[in-house]
């Protein structure tokens, strides 16, 4: 149906949502503080539920307070498309981070609603619980129980520093359902959201079309070696971890560079023990983050690393261990997902590039379940986590529009 690709959305209504949604737990520097499961938390479910009530929406929540508003199809038994991020904020968080990606999918109900557009399948918009992960670790909790990644019943009895558990302050906002937090199946999933880095901008684009998530290992290399006095020892006769550390670090960081610009190498922390400054340690644990989008590459960077740092240690006659912490494999976005975010932004005119995120979303996790696929907006300066995090009203609009499109693309193509 040709009127249905001149549809647009109300760019200045997602905007007024936007504002008011960012009333409730405004900080002082013009950010947001809504953490999960807090009373604010609450505040802004409830005025996310009020509205989506008022539009004749069916809403419910699941046993870990996920939220889905329901627009009915024409047929109701097809799966639903579903556009969901998260309503959460870091403590020192933005008015877009999350929001914007819950909001642009009310915007496209209320649009759809305006101009007597009844669609085949149902479509829902899905507010997940603690994607930030700042209050009750790990992030993207909600989504994450949801497609499985999680259990319920440990993640009820995670704790905050309080000692509040999720289960108990789920039940205090009043958002502890009945409905089993499980994946049913989707039609395809969508999540708009700002970029929170800074190429978008750089490049002068309005939208990115997102292929997946980059993967992540985490690693702690432990060294061991001999502690010594730092005075009397001469070099040549010390077993000293950090000897092997430096070549291995700056190893690492040319395994980075040679998949430039999306290999990554990071050490945050690096421990020595006893850690004192005269003495040469006996034994050093080094933080290592290594990324890339592609599977096949963070794979060949973990085997990289690995043989540098046995081959370096073992060089110097120094014990060695690499203890894996965390792999988050790479996310690849299902390809009818993807094209249709690219052919919803080419129809609709809009500067873009395809890129890979180099955060988490909610999407990694509605990935292992569904046919997912993502668009970025660029934010003002890359910034995000931060209270002055902000975009531009125009490319709200544009990345609200190719969520709209993308959804009814998915609607028109046939069932899997
Ligand atoms: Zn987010």
């Amino acid at each position: 149906m040709s009127s249905l690709s001149s549809l647009r959305i109300d760019g200045d209504r997602l905007w007024q949502s936007l504002m008011e949604m960012a009333r409730i737990g405004a900080t002082a520097k013009g950010g947001c503080n809504r953490q999960a499961l807090t009373d604010e938390d609450r505040e802004g479910r409830d005025l996310f539920v009020q509205w989506c009530e008022q539009l004749g929406c069916t809403v419910s929540f699941d046993a870990m307070g996920n939220i889905f508003a329901r627009r009915d199809g024409r047929n109701n038994d097809l799966p639903p498309i579903l556009a969901g991020s998260h309503l959460d904020t870091q403590p020192t968080g933005g008015k877009f981070d999350g929001v914007f990606g819950v909001l642009a999918g009310l915007e496209v109900l209320r649009t759809l609603s305006d101009a007597g557009v009844v669609t085949e399948a149902p479509l829902e918009v899905a507010a997940w619980t603690n994607e930030e992960g700042s209050r009750f670790a790990p992030a993207m909790m909600g989504s994450g129980v949801w497609c499985g990644v999680h259990d319920i019943d440990k993640v009820y009895a995670t704790a905050d520093k309080d000692g509040k558990t999720v289960g108990d302050e789920l039940a205090r906002i009043g958002y502890r359902g009945e409905l089993p937090a499980r994946a049913r199946p989707l039609k395809a999933a969508f999540e708009v959201h700002i970029e929170q880095g800074p190429i978008l901008e750089r490049e002068g684009l309005q939208i990115g079309v997102l292929g997946g998530i980059q993967g992540l290992r985490w690693y702690d290399l432990v060294i061991d070696g001999d502690a010594c006095h730092a005075g009397p020892t001469p070099m040549e006769s010390r077993r000293d971890p950090f000897m092997a550390a430096a070549p291995i670090i700056e190893g690492c960081y040319r395994i980075a560079a040679a998949r430039a610009p999306w290999g990554r190498a990071t050490f945050g922390d690096i421990r020595a023990e006893p850690g004192s400054r005269n003495t040469v340690p006996e034994r050093l644990v080094v933080n290592v983050d290594l990324r890339h989008p592609d599977a096949a590459e963070l794979d060949a960077m973990d085997r990289e690393f690995r043989e540098l740092a046995a081959a370096e240690c073992d060089r110097r006659s120094l014990g060695h261990r690499v203890d894996e912490i965390w792999h988050m494999p790479v996310t690849t976005f299902a390809p009818e997902c993807v094209q249709a975010v690219r052919s919803a932004t080419e129809m609709l005119g809009y500067s873009h590039m395809e890129m890979v995120s180099g955060a988490g979303h909610d999407s990694l996790n509605l990935a292992t379940v569904a046919p997912t696929g993502m668009i970025f907006v660029p934010c003002e300066n890359g910034l995000s986590h931060n209270e002055l995090e902000n975009a531009n009203a125009g490319d709200l609009e544009a990345g609200c529009n190719v969520l709209l499109h993308a959804m009814l693309a998915m609607d028109a193509a046939p069932g899997a």
